[in-house]
């Protein structure tokens, strides 16, 4: 089939949007802005083959069946539409629900679920999918069905497209002293008992679960998820997955880390996203994209909201930007696979970034050498001049490294693309803006973050070096 020229793309929709009047059209331009303000157009004037179309998406949200969070899935994935987002997904959690187990001991979310984390089991697993089928309109809104590997001290993975689905319990991931310690935050009851198991050794590992995500669907009982793709959720919050262990065949499968998760957000008047670039830094832990992208991962980053309150798609929580050729299943399946992507707590906005020509998320092969980046910005006429900070950001030790710093004002449509060089060192680079109107992080601190830069907007995925 021949592909589809972009504008036929961007007017088949519109004219399809049309058609159903209680659901939102796919307009030309990102939408969801809270004053009802234009957002960016789709188009990133870096895309020279005028084949992508930009999409917002939120993939990381959980309602009833996860048993620690309000609202209906349906309603959940209609309120998100509605918000802007044009990619959706349901990440219900899987604790130890998985296999028959959820049956027994947690009452079904359709009377009014259970205030314990058991997370889903086998009947829900089948409904999620009904669900995601029946809000997926491709071309207009993208919905599937995903799970999150929920474990108190390893961390939290979000599994995107596979047949099966499995719980830590049954990947040996809720055995250690540590993890019964933290079980109290999802079983109240065992609090008395958290320091006594908080002295025992930690052995939970997560390699378990790699073999289970790169294991064929329906082997054995516990099937596979080699079928799937995945994401590093709120790295540092639950666990940083044993330091970022690398697992060279789970690597082909991993494709995301989220900069911006709204779940740990500071809890004052602001529902705004974390950003997880200094999450964890007070209790030590190391800084999480330094040590994934040190470790070998090649991920780019996503924003989500990672909503528990039954109000999804809130303004100020985290969006995901992904450049699409087809908004399908498929379409985004592969965009999230090309890494092309960013992460941001700013509806409306477009981020879009290449060096010598090649985009965010790309290997390249030009270790150490000069690099001419271009970055394109925009989000509707309202931020055309306004001042914003990038920051060229490379490996460090602990820390990553604040390799360059550059103010820009964002072009208008008329004026050219931002474009400065960059000299890399080591393995990747990647690029961190922010906003002087953004309060900083609590523990944001120099050279990345003072009153000069503000909080960070975005981070565009970075470019992984080989000789
Ligand atoms: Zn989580
Ligand atoms: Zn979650």
């Amino acid at each position: 089939m021949k592909p589809l020229q972009r504008r036929t793309f961007v007017k088949a929709m519109a004219l399809a949007g049309g058609a159903a009047a209680t659901r939102p059209a796919f307009g030309a331009t990102l939408g969801g802005l809270a004053d009802g303000a234009t957002g960016a157009s789709r188009q990133s004037r870096l895309d020279h083959t005028k084949s992508l179309t930009l999409v917002h998406s939120d993939l990381h949200n959980h309602s009833l069946p996860s048993g620690d969070a309000d609202g209906d899935p349906r309603d959940a994935l209609r309120q998100l539409r509605r918000a802007g987002l044009d990619v959706a997904c349901m990440t219900e959690h899987a604790v130890s629900g998985g296999y028959g187990v959820g049956d027994h001991v947690c009452s079904k979310w359709q009377n009014g679920g259970c205030r314990f984390i058991t997370g889903i089991d086998d009947n829900d697993w089948k409904l999620m999918a009904k669900i995601a089928d029946d809000a997926y309109e491709p071309g207009k809104f993208v919905a599937f069905r995903g799970f999150e590997f929920s474990t108190p001290t390893i961390g939290h993975i979000s599994v995107f497209f596979g047949k099966d689905f499995t719980d830590p319990l049954h990947e040996g991931a809720l055995v250690t002293g540590s993890e019964v310690a933290e079980a109290y935050r999802v079983f109240p009851p065992l609090e008395p008992l958290s320091p006594i198991f908080k002295a025992l050794p930690n052995t939970a590992e997560i390699t378990p679960f790699y073999e289970w995500l790169t294991t064929a669907p329906g082997t054995g009982l516990l099937g596979g998820g080699a079928d799937a793709i995945a994401s590093f959720n709120h790295p540092g919050y639950f666990g940083n997955f044993q330091d970022f262990l690398y697992h060279h065949k789970a690597a082909k499968q991993i494709f995301l880390i989220e900069a911006f998760n709204a779940i740990t957000f500071d809890g004052g008047e602001s529902h705004d996203a974390t950003d997880y670039f200094w999450y964890g830094r007070d209790s030590k832990l190391p800084q999480p994209f330094n040590a994934c992208f040190n470790a070998g991962w090649k991920v780019g980053f996503s924003g989500v909201s990672d909503e528990h309150s039954g109000t999804f798609g809130q303004t100020g929580k985290g969006r995901g930007g992904l450049y699409v050729k087809y908004l399908t299943r498929e379409g985004v399946r592969r965009a999230i696979m090309t890494r092309r992507t960013f992460g941001t707590r700013e509806a409306g906005l477009r981020v879009d970034a290449t060096a010598n020509g090649v985009p965010m998320g790309s290997h390249l092969a030009h270790r150490g050498k000069p690099l001419t980046i271009k970055l394109d910005i925009d989000r509707g006429p309202k931020w055309v001049g306004r001042k914003l900070w990038v920051q060229v950001v490379g490996p460090g030790k602990d820390d990553p490294r604040l390799l360059d710093v550059f103010p820009i004002r964002v072009p208008g449509a008329g004026s050219p693309v931002i474009s400065f060089d960059a000299k890399p060192r080591g393995d990747w680079l990647f690029l961190r803006i922010c906003d002087p109107a953004r309060k900083n992080d609590p523990l944001g601190h120099a050279p990345f973050e003072d009153s000069t830069y503000g909080g960070a907007v975005a981070y565009a995925s970075p470019w992984f070096f080989r000789d």
